[in-house]
């Protein structure tokens, strides 16, 4: 038997982490999630002598698996759930852990706010935990319906709150505000100029209309990057390649075009990487490298397990040959905030 000092809050996270970082279903895995929140706020005795005494499920959100948990925990014991989960918690891809190491941060990630599964703060500690110095919250902007996209009054809110957790930040890492914006038919972007120009990194995705016509969708595409806002040029095939989702094809459009928009305009392009997107495809991510691109590589995570998954995009970039220099998300934050209100 091993033995467990993380105690009951820190052993939930730990297992809902792992079970993010490996995709399992998002219902089962916020049942620890919640239970960590139930029982955060409590003092340790009660949580022992309700653990001792087998009435945790009398406590709302939860239930008998995340009990035997907590009980565990309480008791020194590190559950089978969380020894199976550790016995698989290696890299998630082999080949990127030098660049990897480099890696400072992430500037696309999704909260409740929009159609991510956590709170924006769990995202913030995750992040932290992680070693990053920096996370951007990119929640969806108003035309994105189906993913609760945010209003310009909900995003004024949100960075009001993001104000309040930095405020409770001592040290390096800092929650940094952003968007990922929809890139709409005509290429313009879905917020208005004023919020767009109060946040730190803006990501234009497209998100509708994938199937449109090749010329018009490299217009499309290429006024979203000159637009001044444009920081990063997010997934920008828009295909999936495995997953719940279902596969999707690539849009159709011209890359050499997009790409040296994105190079001329210090545009990033973006290093998508989720598992179901790898985008931009090898093809492409090798145009973009000769076509001397800036890159950031990205989890585009809606769950705080799934911030690990930069993994696969440094295996991808170190696969391509990418310089690290070239990878925004290896800069500073400083010299990273810098490149992205250059062009304001
Ligand atoms: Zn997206
Ligand atoms: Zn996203």
């Amino acid at each position: 038997m091993t033995t467990n000092d993380l105690g009951p809050v820190a052993t939930l996270r730990r297992i809902a982490f792992l079970m993010e970082r490996q995709r399992e279903e998002t219902r089962r895995i916020e049942a620890f999630r919640k239970a960590a929140r139930t029982i955060l706020p409590l003092p340790e005795e009660d949580v022992r002598r309700r653990a001792a005494a087998g009435t945790l499920t009398e406590l709302p959100g939860i239930g008998p698996s995340t009990a035997a948990v907590i009980t565990d925990a309480c008791n020194g014991v590190v559950p089978e759930r969380l020894v199976a989960l550790e016995r698989t918690a290696g890299p998630l891809a082999q080949g990127g852990e030098e660049l990897r190491a480099l890696l400072r941060g992430d500037l696309h990630s999704h909260s409740d706010w929009s159609d991510g599964g956590s709170p924006l703060e769990e995202m913030a500690m995750t992040a932290m935990e992680l070693g990053h110095d920096y996370l951007v919250l990119t929640d969806h902007s108003p035309r994105l319906r189906v993913a609760n996209g945010l209003s310009a009054e909900r995003l004024g809110r949100q960075l009001d709150v993001v104000d309040a957790v930095n405020d409770h930040l001592e040290g390096s890492f800092t929650l940094l505000k952003g968007i990922e914006v929809d890139i709409l038919d005509d290429g313009a972007l879905d917020q208005s100029p004023e919020m767009l120009g109060r946040l730190d990194v803006r990501v234009a995705s497209v998100h509708s209309k994938l199937k449109m016509e090749r010329d018009a969708m490299t217009r499309r595409m290429v006024a979203a990057v000159r637009n001044p806002h444009t920081n990063v040029l997010g997934h920008c095939t828009g295909r999936l390649v495995t997953g719940n989702r279902g596969t999707r094809p690539q849009s159709q459009f011209d890359a050499r075009a997009v790409f040296t928009a994105c190079a001329e305009e210090g545009v990033a392009v973006e290093i998508n990487s989720r598992p179901e997107r790898r985008d931009p495809p090898t093809v492409l991510l090798e145009l973009a490298r000769d076509l001397g691109c800036l890159f950031s590589i990205d989890s585009d995570a809606h769950a705080p397990g799934q911030l690990d998954m930069l993994d696969f995009g440094a295996a991808r970039a170190t696969e391509a040959g990418i310089d690290p220099e070239r990878i925004v998300t290896t800069w500073e934050r400083d010299r990273l905030l810098e490149w992205a209100g250059a062009r304001l």
